[in-house]
């Protein structure tokens, strides 16, 4: 047993199974051995790499695409530029850099990084030396300001629940420990109203999930741009309405069983993305817009041309290699999924359509 295990084992002795957001909550931020509290996992000597460590192109694209939605909503001053789990703040300084020449646009920006690792913020701290950021530990402590948003692969880290469908009611996953091992486990059927809209649509035995955290991140970017004016953009891997267990721990860029080494592996789920927009009823969401769609809309085509002119032999290959890891089908173009939000009325930012009447 990892340092963790035995924590968490000694803890489920003393007051019962852990729901599935408890456990990952403490194996991602317990502030000792918890796996973002403890390391950088990013990169290629890391777990995973996510688009902003793949190509300079995403984040350049979506500052670009912020700063436009700046202009569009009338250069509103002073506003929050604002990112939550921003990994190595790597995204961030792109946008940074990207926004130099959009007139007014850095004398108006205040930067707020939502991050809960230490080890993330003095690597942020470093890539954005000079800029003005302030640190959060949630988003609710985000200033009365109108609010220009970027979460990149932040939901996909919130501790979520699983319930599996009995009759009318939902058994909960829970953690247990068998024999000295942490293993799932389901508790008795119980109705649960925060699902009652979800029995159209599953049948016995499907699973869905819940974020909880999600809602309460949502809610206070929806109290922002409700006030303020704004816009926030989220993009992970996930889906409308997911159905289905995706809790997942990658370990080492490969799954691993998520019960098997907690603390060691990052443990994450699908976005839902209905539940966010259902999180934030007093604003409107654009259409959910694949990675590669939007990443199109927003022109990275010519900007991969422009790069590839300074490049040769393996950088150049290099860059192909990422451009077509952002945009493919097969790779992150499809799974990625980006949704963007604004106040009623406002324009959406570029490269959004808007969400097809229902
Ligand atoms: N957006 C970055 C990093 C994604 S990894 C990128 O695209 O490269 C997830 C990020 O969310 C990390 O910075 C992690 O420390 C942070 N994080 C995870 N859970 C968090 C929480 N509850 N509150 C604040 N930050 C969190």
């Amino acid at each position: 047993m990892t340092a963790l295990a035995g924590i968490i084992a000694r803890r489920i002795a003393r007051t019962g199974p852990m729901t599935l957001a408890d456990y990952m909550a403490e194996c991602l931020l317990n502030p000792e051995h918890g796996y973002y509290a403890t390391r950088d996992p990013l990169g290629r000597s890391g777990d995973f790499t996510t688009a902003p460590e793949i190509s300079q192109m995403f984040g350049e694209l979506l500052g670009l695409c912020l700063a436009q939605c700046w202009l569009d909503h009338g250069a509103p001053t002073p506003f929050a530029l604002a990112e939550p789990g921003p990994g190595r703040g790597t995204l961030m300084a792109d946008i940074w850099r990207a926004t130099r020449g959009v007139p007014g646009f850095h004398a108006a920006a205040r930067i707020h990084l939502i991050e809960a690792s230490p080890v993330l913020r003095s690597a942020q701290a470093q890539r954005l030396a000079g800029a003005p950021v302030t640190w959060h530990d949630r988003l609710d402590s985000l200033p009365e300001a109108p609010l220009f948003l970027i979460a990149n692969e932040f939901f996909d880290a919130l501790p979520i629940r699983q319930f599996q469908r009995a009759g009318h009611g939902w058994r909960e996953v829970v953690v247990t420990v068998e024999s000295e091992t942490l293993k799932p486990a389901l508790t008795p059927p119980a109705p649960l109203a925060e699902l009652h809209h979800r029995l159209a649509d599953t049948q016995d035995g499907d699973i869905v999930e819940t974020c909880a955290p999600a809602r309460a991140a949502m809610a206070a970017i929806e109290a922002r741009i409700a006030r303020h004016g704004g816009a926030a953009i989220v993009i992970d891997y996930g889906g409308w309405r997911s159905r289905g267990d995706t809790f997942q721990a990658i370990e080492d860029h490969a799954f691993a069983d998520p019960f098997a080494h907690p603390g060691r592996a990052d443990l994450t789920a699908h976005v839902d993305f209905e539940a966010l927009a259902r999180a934030a009823p007093a604003l409107t969401h654009s259409a959910l817009m694949p990675q590669g769609h939007l990443l199109a809309a927003l022109g990275i085509e010519a900007r991969a041309k422009a790069l590839a002119r300074s490049l040769t032999g393996a950088a150049l290959d290099a860059h192909h290699a990422a451009f077509h890891r952002l945009t493919g089908a097969q790779e992150m173009g499809t799974l990625f999924k980006a949704l963007a939000f604004v106040a009623p009325g406002a324009p959406l930012p570029p490269g959004f359509a808007p969400a097809k009447a229902t």
